[in-house]
């Protein structure tokens, strides 16, 4: 009796059996793909399964009618292709999801002739039970090996040779990582099965099949957490493991980043299919004009490019880039200009920060796009400086609403020709460990980019409804007072709530509370959902101020037609160059064209006399400044509410 060696077909069903496992782990919608690979795998553990059996049987169970061995290894040669038949039509849907829609007809060839190759064989299989070409069994219940006995290896060969050919003629669509999967595949492959012819007796297809599988699987999960599905470029996760990597062994990488700038509006403007092609146009661009680089998709609108030091110029390749960006991306039928930001550095940097290169970078690529936007950054010690300040000021935001040490103080806003009181302005203070003020112009914009804003603006809005409501309560007067609110809370609905809640717990009166937004709020939002939000809160009696305007580029026709009560205008304004009568002259057009419009007006930063004086000559109304009074601490602002009190005090 012949008897084969079987136990590379159990380890090879243990592996196929993890590999089913797993892959059934999955929560997704399966594709027509990923089905066929279940299959695959569910196939190949039957044929496994099946070959043992009769492994099994043949050796423990010997009968005397011989038909029962004939019918078994027949059927064996029949299913056992099966594996190998149900692996290549997966590969060949996997080119086919990479080619063109036009080359359908091209896969339906290939999967037609994969198929016919596997009838004809089966064919061969069925009349040799008539021909006794391919094997026999002799009275004695011998499997014999017949002429055609190498069957199974020239079917394989055939179907691999023609989906390998099939996969080289569509390579230039199927991505890196597929492609050097693809490339070795059929290789390793080959060496088994010639391992096979020369080792008859060890039963090794199911080694080769569970091998492809394995490597297929993994290549795949590996493919699926670090290529971009777009571009096929490795992406952000792929990038910073090897960043990371590269830091580890102390290698020395450039790096350029380019972020496009306002991407969404190409794609509402154009469709997010033509966007997806200007995406695909300037990879290509990338690729192709910075070969010994490798790029990644970053994020969607951003890309990477990293490299050796010693391999390139990152000042250079910035150039190129800058050169090509300032042509249009011509696809699809349009014409489209990009805009962007750019960054350069070095890996790793040179002030050995504690901080992952991950947190440097995508701080690094903040302060770029915040700072820096529509131009190219190389990245040094100041930026890494900043870093620093950043990460401490974070710490201490977080610190101080811990132990409630913040602080409001009060800025009055004053009628310049009696110096009377028409507002304050609460302002919020900070310090750090040492006691000593951290500039608002530092920590708020910090508080809005972490989203810890909220609870700041929760704070200032506490604090004053309490001050004001304790006023009432003691039957005083009670001052009006603006708060800064964020351009970030008119969408948040929660703390609109939270605000409104408060307002109406405290039952401040209509006209004591203003909120002050900045023009910048309008380039970030809807039009829509701003005078919603202004609207209900105009219900609860709070009031706007227009602050810092002057300053933005927002649309002034939009912004003239929201209910605001005061329009502050920007320092800048007046201290304009060459200061005297042009520029107070332009304040006084200004000024009357906004009072024509029907706002009230302030001036801010006034911090001498002759500019008072100046304001005062041109009958500017409002004014705030140091001139007037600095921010005040709780106990002088209470000294100075009432509507007696002059300013600037004696
Ligand atoms: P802002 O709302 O325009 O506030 C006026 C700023 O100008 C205040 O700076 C005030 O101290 C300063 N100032 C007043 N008079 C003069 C003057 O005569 N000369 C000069 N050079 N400056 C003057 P501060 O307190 O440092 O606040 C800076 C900015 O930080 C504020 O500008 C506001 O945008 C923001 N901010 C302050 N407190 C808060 C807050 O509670 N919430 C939010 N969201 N932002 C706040
Ligand atoms: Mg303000
Ligand atoms: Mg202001």
């Amino acid at each position: 009796m012949m008897i084969w060696h079987t136990a590379p077909e159990i380890v090879s069903s243990l592996v196929v059996g993890v590999l089913l496992l797993s892959s059934g782990n999955i929560r997704l919608r399966l594709t027509k793909k990923e089905r066929v690979f279940q299959h695959t795998l569910i196939v190949t553990l039957c044929v496994l399964a099946y070959n043992v059996i009769v492994d099994v049987f043949v050796q423990s169970a010997p009968v005397d009618q011989l038909w029962i061995y004939t019918l078994l290894y027949t059927v064996l040669y029949l299913i056992y292709p099966m594996a190998l038949n149900f692996l290549l039509w997966y590969l060949i849907l996997f080119i086919g999801e990479k080619t063109p829609s036009t080359h359908k007809v091209k896969q339906k060839i290939v999967t037609a002739v994969h198929a016919g190759l596997y009838a004809l064989y089966c064919i061969i299989v069925l009349l040799n039970l008539k021909t006794g070409w391919v094997f026999t069994v002799d009275e004695g219940g011998i499997y014999v090996r017949e002429v055609l006995n190498t069957l199974p290896f020239i079917l394989a060969f055939s179907q691999i040779i023609v989906v390998t050919s099939h996969f080289l003629a569509e390579k230039s669509y199927v991505d890196r990582i597929t492609f050097y999967l693809f490339r070795w595949l059929p290789l390793v492959s080959l060496f088994i099965l010639v391992l096979q012819l020369i080792l008859p007796d060890i039963f090794l297809a199911g080694t080769a099949i569970s091998t492809a599988l394995l490597s297929i699987y993994l290549t795949f999960q590996t493919r699926k957490i670090s290529i971009d599905d777009l571009t096929q470029l490795p992406n952000r996760g792929y990038f910073i493991s090897s960043l990371s990597r590269a830091v580890r062994k102390k290698e020395v990488l450039s790096i350029v980043v380019i972020s496009l700038d306002d991407f969404k509006t190409i794609n509402d403007t154009f469709s997010v299919r033509k966007g997806d092609a200007i995406i695909l146009a300037l990879t290509s661009f990338l690729l192709k004009s910075f070969p010994h680089a490798q790029v990644h998709r970053y994020s969607g609108d951003e890309f990477a490019l990293s490299f050796p030091q010693e391999s390139g110029n990152p000042g250079e390749i910035a150039q190129q880039i800058m050169k090509r960006m300032k042509e249009p991306w011509v696809v699809d039928g349009i014409s489209a200009s990009l805009r962007y930001t750019s960054l350069e550095m070095t890996f790793p940097c040179s002030g050995n920060i504690e901080e992952k290169p991950l947190t440097i970078l995508d701080y690094a690529l903040l302060i770029a796009k915040t700072q820096h936007k529509g131009k190219h950054l190389v990245f040094n010690n100041t930026i890494l400086e900043e870093i620093r300040a950043r990460r401490t000021i974070i710490s201490r935001l977080h610190e101080s609403l811990e132990e409630e040490s913040l602080r409001v103080v009060f800025q009055p806003i004053v009628e310049l020709s009696k110096g009377t009181l028409v507002m304050y302005e609460a302002l919020l203070r900070m310090n750090d460990n040492n006691l000593i003020d951290i500039s608002p112009g530092s920590f708020i914009p910090i508080a809005e980019e972490i989203g810890i804003i909220d609870q700041l603006t929760l704070y200032v809005v506490h604090r004053v409804c309490a001050i004001q409501s304790e006023l009432m309560r003691d039957d005083k007067e009670v001052p009006a007072i603006a708060i800064n609110f964020s351009a970030s809370h008119f969408s948040n609905r929660e703390l609109i709530r939270d605000i409104q809640g408060i307002i109406a717990r405290h039952r401040i009166p209509k006209g004591k509370l203003f909120f002050e937004v900045t023009e910048h709020t309008f380039s970030a939002l809807p039009f829509e959902e701003i005078i919603k939000t202004m609207n209900s809160f105009l219900s609860y009696g709070v009031q706007f101020n227009l602050d810092d305007f002057g300053t933005g580029y927002s649309n002034l026709a939009h912004i003239f037609n929201l209910p605001f009560k005061f329009i502050k205008i920007d320092k800048s304004l007046l201290w304009q160059e060459p200061a005297g009568a042009s520029s107070s002259q332009i304040l006084k057009s200004m000024a009357s064209l906004l009072q024509e419009m029907g706002f009230d007006i302030i001036i801010e930063g006034v911090e001498t006399k002759e500019q008072a004086e100046t304001l005062r000559s041109i009958e500017f109304p409002n004014a705030q400044g140091f001139y007037f009074s600095i921010p005040l601490e709780y106990e002088e602002f209470s000294r100075t509410y009432t509507g007696s009190t002059h300013f600037p005090l004696d």
